[in-house]
């Protein structure tokens, strides 16, 4: 549900969710109880920094611009070790 901004000339403003249908021109101040504009801005429809909101964002980002790989994942970065016993060195190699 939508949240919109109402403002009191006394008292500031407040903010209710109506949908957008109910959505009324004017409710009753909080905290006077006089009639409080409602004004026009930008209904709250979503966070913006959630992280679905954040996990859509990278989805459509490396569907343009992949990140670069430079190794397989998950594979070791550790050198295979070499023998040094004079035995290994006569061994037919691949
Ligand atoms: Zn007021």
């Amino acid at each position: 549900m939508p949240t919109y901004l109402f403002r009191c000339d006394d008292c500031g403003d407040t903010e209710r969710a109506f949908t957008m249908a109910a959505k009324p021109d004017s409710i009753h101040c909080p905290g006077c109880q006089e009639p409080a504009r409602s004004v026009v801005a930008s209904p709250h429809l979503g966070v913006g920094g959630s992280p679905a909101a954040r996990l859509i964002d990278t989805t459509e980002r490396s569907a343009e611009t992949p990140a670069v790989v430079s190794r397989v994942p998950g594979a070791s970065r550790r050198r295979q070790e070499v023998s040094r016993d004079p035995r290994h060195a006569k061994l037919p190699r691949n």
